[in-house]
This record gives C-alpha cells, structure tokens and sequence, in this order.
C-alpha cells in the first residue's frame, strides 16, 4: 500500500466487518464513492476523518421488500387482520395521493436509513413518489410500481375481480419509471418490475411482467405463497399452486425475488429450492400473523435468503435475530448463526438485486455503503468476533452514522439531506387525514 495515499474519507479505530471473512481491527479509506482500502490509517491522508471509536463498522443492510406508503396501518393491521388490500376496515392503498404517498415513503425511508438500511427495494403504488423520496434521503433503491390486475378495492370483500386495462395501465406506469429513474441519482435508483402477486396478477399480465423485465435486464420482484388465501385463488383460477404458475411461465429462477414464501408443503419447496430463487424472508411480518416461512428447508433446497422488514419496525437487527429464533423453533438448531443471517441481510439481498461484491461487503473496490456503530452502545459490548453481538445483541437504535456511495447521510443519528422533524410531522398528518377517513375515532383529549 502506498504511504500517505490521499483519500476523501478515512474512517479510523474501527472493528471492522467486511461481511465475508473475519472482522479487522484498522481503518477503511474511502476515494469517491467507493473503498479505497482497509488498513492503518498511517497508510493514508483523508480530506476528512470520520472516528469510530474503537466500535463497529459494518456494510449497510440491504433490505429486500418493502411499500412504504403502508406504513400508514402500522401498529394497527398487525392486530386486526392481513396486508391492507385483503383487509377491511383500514386506510386502503388506493385511497392515497401521489402527494400523501410521497411524505409516507419519505418517513418509512428515514426510518431504514435511521436503522443501517442502504440499500432498499420498495414498490407501491404512485412509484414516481417513492423514487422521489429515496433520492430525498440519499438511499440506494430499487423502485416498482405495484402491478396488478384484479380490483383491490374488491379484495378487501373476498373478490377477486380482473380489470385487463388496469394492468395494463399499472405495467406502462412502471415501464415509465424506468425509462424516467433507472440510473438517477449517480445510479443509486435502480428501477424493478413488481407484480404484486399470483392470485392478483392475472396469466397474462405475469408473462407480461417477465417478458418486459428480461428485455430490460432489471429485476423481477413478487409476493409468493404469502398467505392461504392467494394459494386458494390461484388453485381455483389456475388448477396450480402459485409458485406451478410462475414455473409455467418462465418466472421462477434466480432472477426472482419472491417474498413470504410461507405456504409451501415439501415439494413445493424443493421446486422452489432448485430454481435458485431468492426469497425475501420477512420474519417479523411473518411471526406477527402466526406464521413463518420454511427458510431452513428452502435454503438447503437451493434457494438463496434475503431478509426484509416489509413495512413493520425496519430494523433488520430485529429481523436477523428473528429469523434464528423462529428457524430454531422450528428445529433448526445450531444449523443456523449470526454470521449466515448477517450474509443474508447483506451480501445474499446484493447478489439477488445484480450487485455481488459492489454493496454488502466491505471490501477495496466495493462501494462506500457503510454503517458505524455506536461504540458506547452498552449493548454493543463485549466485542469479541464482531459478528454474534451485532446479530444477537444489535438494534436499530445502535446505528451512529450511515454513508451511502461514500456521501455521510446519517451523521450521529441525525440525517444530513433533510429535515427529520418535518418528515415525522408531515406523515403523522397523512395518517391522521386517513384513519379518520376509515372511521377511526382520534385520541381523546383528556379534559
Ligand atoms: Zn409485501
């Protein structure tokens, strides 16, 4: 290594974690938007210094499923019933502005970026408004519209009813957002192709999906097996469970990010499985409705595992340590570590959204996403491998400052691009305006 060799950003006295091999003690330069290297901090002569006093720094979580503007029936849905559309009651998608989606997406990603989030998946419907807020706080994200054709409003009363043209629609919208947003913001916005799901998407519009994905070279995302009720329609629409239909349509391989994966009996995991598809495992989603997908048996199956938040608390701290103690419940055992589950909530969620070895990793050449620890965090200590106290210790609330392309956007807890109080403030108002229209009385003044 070359002596003095300048750098932009030197983060010094750090445990670092690379992501793959054992933690280092030493400092990471960063030129641009990328490692430089890992090594003393003699070696170099940074515009700026950044300490990590003596804690941890680690790759940014890659956070594989969200819809943001859902956020809005959090603390609330997880005790009355499933994901909004098939749910009564509550505020409804289709009920939101591009407007009000916009300042719930610009809270749900604050929250990610406040939690070590810096690389998200987030697709719902007005997409253009999500993409406008992941650019606002500085986050690399990949960005869907939520494709389908059956009418959401009806879902909510146990109809499934197909509206050809609404697809359709919903399609172009997306296709729009890539040619509008693929590349944006010095390519830290990545567009997607999002069909909700099986028993939402009709045959055609699916083929659909996949075959404008392919042509385009960007990843296909769905929900699969979520929940008994899709596995039901789509066994009565189609004769065929969901993930038969995807596999008759081509869909169901490595380029496909499925998230759930709960309601699959042994075969179907094993085709699942040798399809190398990547499954978006949302434990804490999951556990919340009693249920939990067969990740042990998926993985060992062939398929690679992700972890998501998927609109409940985004902190995939939570999410990893979750995921072992339901995959032990379920009889895993030792089978499954801290180490596994970190990869998961890194590297693996890289590679299934075509960045391997770019993001995920902390390593010269990858880019600078990276997250410091609090180092007087008491839960972050003893420091002895790195990895166990981060996974079965580690929260949310531990996370110091997040870079992202090499650009501090989380700086002490605070965010560097925007204005946190105003973020809270205006969502909080959305919220209000919609849960008053579902008929939800406020909370009482006292007198
Ligand atoms: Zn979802």
């Amino acid at each position: 290594m070359i002596e003095n060799a300048p750098c932009d950003l030197l983060i010094e006295d750090a445990v670092v974690l690379q992501g793959a091999g054992a933690a280092l003690r030493g400092s990471v330069a960063v030129v641009g938007d990328r490692i430089a290297g890992i090594g003393p901090a003699a070696s170099w002569t940074p515009r700026r210094r950044l300490s990590a006093g003596g804690g941890i720094v680690m790759p940014g979580f890659v956070n594989t499923h969200n819809h943001t503007p859902l956020m809005i029936v959090r603390g609330m849905v997880e005790d009355r019933g499933f994901a909004p559309a098939y749910t009564k009651g509550i505020p409804q998608g289709h009920w939101l502005s591009a407007e009000e989606a916009y300042h719930l997406a610009l809270l749900g990603h604050f929250e990610m970026l406040r939690a070590g989030c810096t690389t998200v998946v987030d697709f719902y419907l007005h997409p253009d408004a999500l993409a406008r807020a992941a650019a606002a706080t500085g986050l690399r994200a990949f960005i869907g519209g939520r494709i389908a054709d059956v009418d959401t409003a009806e879902l909510a009363e146990g109809r499934w009813r197909f509206d050809q043209a609404a697809g359709e629609r919903l399609l172009e919208e997306s296709l729009a957002l890539f040619d509008r947003w693929d590349g944006a913001e010095d390519g830290r916005i990545h567009a997607i192709l999002a069909p909700h799901a099986p028993d939402t998407c009709s045959r055609a519009l699916l083929a659909a999906c996949g075959r404008e994905a392919r042509a385009r070279g960007i990843p296909l995302h769905t929900h699969l097996a979520q929940s008994k009720g899709e596995v039901d329609a789509v066994r009565s629409r189609e004769g065929m469970a969901p993930h038969e239909l995807l596999d008759d349509l081509g869909l169901l391989g490595p380029d496909l990010i499925a998230a759930h994966c709960i309601w699959l009996d042994p075969g179907e995991i094993a085709r699942v499985g040798a399809a190398g598809v990547r499954v978006a495992h949302a434990p804490i989603g999951n556990a919340a409705h009693g249920g939990i997908a067969p990740i042990i048996a998926l993985r060992d199956a062939g398929a690679s595992i992700t972890l998501c938040t998927d609109t409940k608390s985004a902190d995939m701290f939570e999410s990893m340590r979750l995921a072992i103690a339901v995959a032990r419940m379920k009889g895993a055992g030792y089978g499954i570590k801290a180490e596994e589950v970190l990869g998961w909530a890194t590297r693996n969620g890289a590679a299934a959204l075509g960045l391997e070895g770019e993001v995920g990793v902390i390593r010269p050449g990858a880019k600078a996403d990276l997250v410091l620890l609090d180092p007087a965090a008491p839960s972050l200590r003893p420091i002895v491998d790195g990895a166990g106290i981060v996974v079965h210790s580690g929260s949310g609330n531990t996370v110091k400052t997040v870079i992202v392309d090499g650009r501090i956007v989380l700086e002490d807890g605070r965010p560097t691009l925007f204005d946190a109080e105003e973020v809270v403030r205006r969502a909080q108002a959305v919220a209000d305006g919609l849960w008053r229209r579902a008929g939800h009385a406020p909370i009482a003044t006292a007198a």
